[in-house]
């Protein structure tokens, strides 16, 4: 049995020897417990903070422990009356190859699954928080202008296409003229510009001719200076991430710009709001999946998965995902189907 564990705490970016592969025993089941093995484990910017020991929503995870992470697992040996071997379950197993559970938080995914990483991507977690966070806080009406940054990724790829299927014109932010082509070409945007580009601030401001009614917030940085002036009033935004400062060590220098932000919060009367998915919206998760998985069946919503292969390539991939290296939803395929 490999896992992965924190082996330091990063400073900054982490860097690979803040990782450590480690070799064990198979865990074995008591009763009433179930054998686990990962089929595909999920990469998410959320696991940086674990990885620090900063307060956040979380604990942290220790040093020495294995990395959290979600994972499409199949059971491998049940001693639970409730699954038996074979069954397709969504697990909170981590970074390793085999994991015992009491079956506790298993959310049971049956037994023939035709595309298990979707239920790490657009089925799941992602898929989910785009859901909720843009039509429960960015409550989005047709003919409005919606912008999301990081849009080709994995939250914000399922946002602009509910945004688009809600009527609205929308406009994606990305890294690169090769992900702002997909925005447009695969996930049908309006218009996708590249966050990197010198005069980004006027591209965006050509693509709003009417303003931004809601802005779906998943980085900060020079895409969030570049959002603020052209809100309407009444913008809402669900403060869903802020990956441009996950690495951060210190507050940016310059000018203490917070009075300006909380002016324009007043004179236009902006709603931001931020969430924790499963925290907040944990009991809704069968609404997302009914509206969700007809919509990915019928191909009003697509996907993108960037799946890499093999348990000891995981941090890697990780490092990459907070540098804009992936493209579309990030997972690890660990073991066979
Ligand atoms: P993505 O698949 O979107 O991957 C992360 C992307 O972030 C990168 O590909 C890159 O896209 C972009 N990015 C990274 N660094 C920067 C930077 N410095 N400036 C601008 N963009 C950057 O990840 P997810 O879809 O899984 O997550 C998206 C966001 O949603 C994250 O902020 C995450 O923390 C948040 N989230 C929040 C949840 C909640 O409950 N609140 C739940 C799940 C996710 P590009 O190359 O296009 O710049």
């Amino acid at each position: 049995n490999r896992r992965i564990v924190l082996n330091s705490r990063p400073h900054g970016a982490p860097v690979p020897d803040n990782f450590r592969l480690e070799t064990t025993a198979l865990p074995e089941p008591a009763d009433g417990q179930l054998l686990l093995r990962t089929v595909y484990l999920s990469l998410d910017p959320y696991m940086r903070g674990r990885m620090s020991d900063a307060p956040s929503y979380a604990p942290p995870v220790e040093v020495g422990e294995v990395m959290v992470g979600g994972a499409v697992c199949r059971v491998e040996q049940s001693l639970h009356p409730d699954f038996d071997p074979g069954d397709w379950v969504l697990a909170n197993s981590g970074w390793q190859d085999y994991a015992v559970s009491n079956g506790q938080e298993l959310i049971p995914l049956g037994k023939q699954l035709e595309h298990p990483s979707r239920s790490l991507g657009v089925l799941g977690m992602p898929g989910f928080t785009a859901y909720m966070g843009l039509l429960d806080i960015g409550h989005p009406k047709p003919g409005e202008t919606v912008v999301v940054a990081a849009a080709t990724g994995a939250v914000g790829s399922v946002v602009g296409q509910i945004a688009k299927l809600k009527g609205c014109h929308v406009v994606g932010v990305a890294g690169g003229s090769k992900k702002c082509k997909v925005g447009v070409d695969t996930f049908g945007f309006d218009a996708c510009l590249d966050h990197r580009a010198t005069d980004f601030d006027q591209q965006l401001a050509g693509a709003c001719p009417n303003g931004i009614d809601v802005y779906f917030e998943s980085v900060g940085g020079k895409v969030f200076d570049a959002v603020l002036p052209l809100l309407n009033v009444k913008a809402r935004i669900p403060v869903c991430g802020l990956i441009a400062h996950y690495n951060d060590t210190e507050l940016p220098a310059g000018p203490d710009r917070l009075p300006l932000l909380m002016q324009t919060f007043l004179v236009r009367r902006i709603k931001a709001q931020g969430f924790i998915i499963f925290d907040d919206y944990g009991s809704r998760y069968g609404e997302f999946l009914a509206d969700m998985t007809p919509w990915v069946d019928e191909g009003q919503v697509k996907y993108i998965e960037d799946l890499v292969d093999g348990l000891e390539q995981a941090p890697e991939a990780f490092i990459g995902l907070l540098e804009g290296k992936n493209f579309g939803k990030l997972a690890v395929r660990v073991g066979e189907d």
